[in-house]
């Protein structure tokens, strides 16, 4: 296993829409990568990771919700087939925005869909944390930041102090 290079905030990998990965049932590839991810994401101290965040333009992501008792998975090709009507706004960082935080409104529930690492259908019901990290990496595969999500004066704003952190 290796701890993986995190992209950051400006990489243009971040910012492209990943593409479609195949699952092959036996690929030690993939294998590899998703350990590497998790690996990558425990030394981070963080509970979700997407492909494009390590520089691979796939739409794999890893997550790990441990407060709720979660087990943790890698999925395939995810998608939101149903979001709730209820918003919730919650904190979020992101690992690819190193000590920046906010508060994102989102779906309080949703409806998430795809495939495992053999290429079995799984079908997720998320709330809580869960549905947030969720929504997050998704976004991540879509070359959306949570930074995107708020509103354009909060965003400068933290876009600056991160960029006054870097300097
Ligand atoms: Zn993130």
């Amino acid at each position: 296993m290796a701890i993986l290079k995190i992209e950051t905030l400006g990489a243009e990998v971040l910012r492209r829409r990943a593409h479609e990965i195949q699952p092959s049932g036996e690929d030690p590839e993939l294998d590899r990568l998703i350990e590497d991810m998790f690996e990558t994401m425990y030394d981070a101290h963080g509970i979700g990771l997407a492909a494009p965040q390590v520089g691979i333009s796939r739409r794999l992501i890893v997550v790990h919700v441990n407060e709720e008792g979660e087990e943790p998975f890698a999925l395939l090709n995810p998608r939101i087939v149903e979001a709730g009507k209820a918003k919730e706004k919650g904190e979020e960082g992101c690992l690819s925005i190193p000590n920046i935080s906010a508060a994102v409104e989102r779906p309080a529930t949703v409806v998430v869909e795809g495939l495992d690492p053999k290429g079995n259908e799984v079908r997720i019901e998320a709330e809580g944390m869960l549905a947030r990290c969720l929504q997050h990496e998704i976004d991540h595969l879509d070359g959306i930041l949570f930074l995107d999500r708020l509103s354009p004066l909060k965003r400068n704003m933290l876009v600056k102090k991160y960029r006054k952190q870097e300097s």
